[in-house]
């Protein structure tokens, strides 16, 4: 499983293999040193149990999506439709536009999903089962807050 830590000082994401992660890491933009405590099912890539960075055990799932991707195809879509459109060709326009919604709806369901850290924001990826839920905005209000004051951000 790899682990990418966010760090509580600078929110620099620092990725861990957690099968032979240390005892602790070093951020490589503010230096701050995390301890990490890496649970038997991590390390086995078997489940997300518990955060290695805050302990907690409450996390949710999300595609694990790079906006900039499926934005780029929908303008490129847009462009040469566009071009189309301007020649008078207005059918092979909207095909295009179409085609190019279609490729964003293929590459986003092939998406696989991550687990994250309520509280810290840590992500997991690996061949482990999912067993959280969705995103819910008021857990995270309150586990974020928790911990913020936690580790004195707030
Ligand atoms: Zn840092
Ligand atoms: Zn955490």
């Amino acid at each position: 499983m790899e682990i990418v830590a966010r760090c509580p000082k600078c929110d620099a994401g620092l990725p861990v293999s957690a099968a032979d992660a240390p005892p602790a890491i070093k951020c490589g933009r503010c230096g701050r040193e995390m301890p990490l405590s890496v649970s038997d099912d991590l390390r086995a890539d078997r489940s997300v149990d518990r955060c290695p960075v805050c302990s907690g055990a409450e996390f949710y799932i999300r595609k694990d999506f790079d906006p900039k991707v499926g934005v780029t195809v929908v303008i490129i879509g847009a462009l040469i439709s566009a071009s189309f459109y301007w020649f008078g060709r207005d059918l092979v326009a909207y095909s295009i536009l179409g085609g190019a919604a279609l490729i964003d709806l293929v590459v986003y369901g092939r998406l696989k999903d991550v687990t994250v850290c309520y509280r810290c924001h840590t992500e997991f990826r690996g061949a482990y089962t999912r067993s959280a839920g969705a995103f819910d905005l008021h857990t995270a209000d309150v586990l974020e807050q928790e911990y913020e004051r936690r580790i004195g951000r707030r």
